[in-house]
C-alpha cells in the first residue's frame, strides 16, 4: 500500500494506490439545517438517470431522516460497529481508516448489503430521538431531535470503490475529480458496492454492471449545477472546486466555507477517504452524534453558523446558495449585495443580502377597504 496526505485527518494514510489528486477537485457544501426533506432533488436525479432497467432501486441522491434513516438499512451504523470505537486528538485522527482496519487478503473494510436493506428507502423517515418535554426545544442543543440528510457520491479523493475493483474500472477524471465506472470494463463483482463505506455504488441485475452517481458530468463541463443542485427547493447546495486547505482561496464559496470559516464539515471523515462532499451541521443536535458523524469539529461549526447573520461575508455567501444554475466558482460580497461569479469571473447572479419588506397599510384608500396583515 502507498502512503498518502489526507488533510482531514491531519495525516498520512494507507491507500491501495499513490497519491495522485486531479487538475482540480469537485465539491459541494450542503446546508443541513435547510433540508426540508421534500424529496425534489431525489426525483430530479431519478428521473435523469435511473429510470432504467435494474435501475428502479438506485437513489443516486437520497436523503434520510438521522439518526434512524438509511437507505440501504443501518448503511452506517453497520460500518461504524465494525470500525469499532477510535479516537481524534486535537484535530488528528488517531484511529485507523477503513483502509488500514482491512482485514488480510482484502483491500477495505466494508459488507455488501443484502438485497432486502435496499426494500425501504425512506425508513425512518421524520421519527424523532429523545423525549419531547415542554419547552425543551428552546435551548439547542436539545434532546428530541432529528435531520434530513441529503446524500450523493462524494466523488472522493481516496475512494474506496476505487480502490477495491479487481479490474481497474474505476477511474477517477484527472480533470475534475469526478469518480466514474467504465461501463464496458466493470464484470460486476460488485467489489465496490462493498466497498464503498456511504453505499453509493449499485449493481444492476439488468445490465450485469456497477452504476453510481456521476455528478452530472454533461452539466458540469457546460459551467452548470447538477440536477439536484439545480432542483433543490431548499436552496440547501452549492457546488463548485476545493483546493487544499493551503492553497484555499478566499473568494471560492467551498474552500471559504470548508478551509477559511471551517463551517462544512466532511461525513464520516474517519473512514479516510477525503469525501468531497461538505455539510453545514445540524445546530440542535447533541454534539456526541455531530462529532461521530462530522469530525470533532463540528460543534463548533454549529455554533459559528447560529452567528452567521451577524457576518455580512459569510450570510451574503450563504444567500447565494440555489440562486443560480450555474456553477459559482467566485464570490463577492459589496454593501447590501453578494454575487456570485463563474470561472471566467463574469457575473451571474447578484442577491440581496437583506430581503426588502414592504409594510402595507391597514387602509386602502383607493377602493376603501380595510385589509388586514398577516405576518
Ligand atoms: S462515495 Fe463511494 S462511490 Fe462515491 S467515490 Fe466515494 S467510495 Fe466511490
Ligand atoms: S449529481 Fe447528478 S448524478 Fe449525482 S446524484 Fe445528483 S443528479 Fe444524480
Ligand atoms: S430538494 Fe433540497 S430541500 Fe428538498 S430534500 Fe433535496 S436537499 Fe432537501
Amino acid at each position: 500500500m502507498a502512503r498518502v496526505y489526507n488533510w482531514q485527518l491531519g495525516r498520512e494514510m494507507s491507500y491501495w494506490y499513490a497519491g495522485n489528486r486531479p487538475k482540480r477537485q469537485w465539491a459541494a457544501v450542503f446546508d443541513i439545517n435547510k433540508c426540508i426533506a421534500c424529496q425534489t432533488c431525489t426525483l430530479a436525479c431519478k428521473t435523469t438517470w435511473t429510470s432504467g432497467r435494474g435501475q428502479e432501486y438506485m437513489f443516486w441522491n437520497n436523503v434520510e431522516t438521522k439518526p434512524y434513516g438509511f437507505y440501504p438499512m443501518a448503511w452506517d451504523v453497520r460500518l461504524l460497529d465494525m470500525l469499532q470505537a477510535q479516537q481524534w486528538n486535537n484535530g488528528h485522527y488517531d484511529g485507523q481508516t477503513i483502509f488500514e482496519a482491512a482485514p488480510a487478503g482484502e483491500r477495505v473494510l466494508g459488507f455488501r448489503p443484502e438485497e432486502r436493506d435496499y426494500s425501504y428507502p425512506n425508513v425512518g423517515e421524520d421519527d424523532v430521538y429523545g423525549n419531547v418535554d415542554k419547552g425543551a426545544y428552546f435551548t439547542p442543543p436539545h434532546a428530541a431531535w432529528m435531520f434530513y440528510l441529503a446524500r450523493i457520491c462524494n466523488h472522493c479523493t481516496y475512494p474506496a470503490c476505487l480502490a477495491s475493483c479487481p479490474r481497474g474500472s474505476i477511474y477517477k477524471r484527472p480533470e475534475d475529480g469526478i469518480v466514474l465506472i467504465d461501463q464496458n470494463r466493470c464484470q460486476g463483482y460488485q467489489e465496490c458496492v462493498r466497498a464503498c463505506p456511504y453505499k453509493k455504488t449499485f449493481f444492476n441485475p439488468s445490465t450485469g454492471t456497477s452504476e453510481k452517481c456521476i455528478a452530472c458530468y454533461p452539466k458540469i463541463e457546460q459551467g452548470l449545477q447538477p440536477q439536484c443542485f439545480e432542483n433543490c427547493i431548499g436552496k440547501i447546495r452549492v457546488q463548485g472546486w476545493i483546493n487544499t486547505p493551503e492553497q484555499a482561496q478566499e473568494d471560492n464559496p467551498i474552500d471559504y466555507l470548508v478551509h477559511i470559516r471551517k463551517l462544512a464539515l466532511p461525513l464520516y471523515p474517519q473512514y479516510g477517504l477525503e469525501p468531497n462532499v461538505y455539510y453545514i451541521p445540524p445546530i440542535h443536535t447533541p454534539n456526541e452524534f455531530l462529532i461521530q458523524l462530522f469530525g470533532p469539529r463540528a460543534p463548533e461549526a454549529a455554533r459559528e453558523y447560529l452567528k452567521a447573520r451577524e457576518d455580512r461575508k459569510l450570510s451574503g455567501l450563504l444567500s447565494l446558495l440555489g440562486c443560480t444554475t450555474k456553477t459559482i466558482s467566485y464570490f463577492a460580497v459589496k454593501g447590501d449585495k453578494a454575487i456570485a461569479y463563474d470561472d471566467q469571473r463574469q457575473p451571474t447572479v447578484e442577491v440581496p443580502i437583506t430581503e426588502p419588506t414592504f409594510i402595507r397599510p391597514d387602509f386602502d384608500s383607493v377602493r376603501e377597504v380595510i385589509r388586514q396583515n398577516t405576518p
